[in-house]
């Protein structure tokens, strides 16, 4: 079976506006069987969006409609792919209850969900890491240095990974090592991946997966999937699900990159 596990929809204000059918046939043509849609749930009311135009989630008023259409265009398509609904949740620390709120109002419609970070929680302020060169630089200056940021993010996500967040809380980390999305610019530290193994057994031990993300091969400053290749190896070697997602914003994107990961590590 071949799966695309991470698609945006014209619901993300920061993506396109492609239609969800010109994401389907997309998917179709290019041989995909299930596909889900995951777009970027609308943050917690509590926390205010660090990106400058504050359009990091999808807008609450919208959340009827998108489920709506999902489940519409999943009939209408039943018969050529599996049509998956879901979103994408930010994990944020600090926020959890907000998040787990939507969760359970909203999670018992969803079929497949991913759970990420983007944002951390700085020493002054809340900062979005994957979302400028500039803006990275920034949170590094609030950290102090680039380990401690690092060193945050994966304790972030390790938060991320224990956090109660209901009963509907999504089973799959979203890529993982997003920390790296700027690493040519900005080195990551030596041993950066020190705290990999750790999360990685508590994952396990959840029987969570893992998005098996593929933009970050499009972006210049990182060309390497996320997770990294070796911590992908290092997934499954425990038992973890990896699950492909091409992380499309534009309808052509889905399936991008698909040809770039190891297909081996790939489960369903
Ligand atoms: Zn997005
Ligand atoms: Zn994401």
């Amino acid at each position: 079976m071949l799966r695309d596990g991470h698609i945006h929809t014209p619901y993300c204000p920061h993506g396109s506006r492609d239609s969800l059918k010109s994401y389907v046939e997309e998917a179709i043509n290019k041989g995909f069987t299930s596909m889900t849609f995951t777009e970027h749930a609308p943050l917690p009311k509590t926390f205010t969006d660090p990106v400058p135009d504050k359009d990091s989630g999808m807008e609450q008023q919208l959340l009827e409609s998108y489920i709506t259409k999902i489940k519409e265009i999943k009939k209408e398509y039943q018969k050529n792919i599996d049509i998956l609904l879901g979103f994408e949740v930010d994990y944020i620390e600090g926020h959890e209850p907000g998040t787990r709120t939507f969760l359970n109002e909203y999670g018992s419609e969803l079929d497949d969900s991913i759970l990420s970070v983007h944002f951390l929680k700085g020493p002054s302020a809340y900062h979005c890491i994957d979302f400028s060169p500039e803006s990275f630089l920034a949170a590094v200056d609030d950290f102090g240095s680039i380990e401690m940021l690092y060193n945050t993010y994966f304790a972030t996500v390790e938060k991320s990974v224990s956090s109660d967040l209901g009963v509907y809380k999504p089973e799959r980390i979203g890529h993982m090592s997003l920390v790296r999305k700027f690493h040519q610019r900005f080195p990551s530290p030596d041993n950066w991946d020190e705290p990999v193994p750790k999360l990685l057994r508590q994952i396990a031990e959840k029987n969570y997966q893992l998005d098996y993300n593929a933009a970050g091969f499009f972006k210049s400053l990182c060309q390497e999937s996320y997770p990294a290749p070796h911590i992908a190896e290092q997934a499954v070697e425990l038992g973890i699900p990896l699950i492909y997602g091409s992380d499309a914003h534009i309808s052509n994107a889905v399936g991008q990159g698909f040809n770039k990961i190891n297909q081996t590590l790939i489960k369903g």
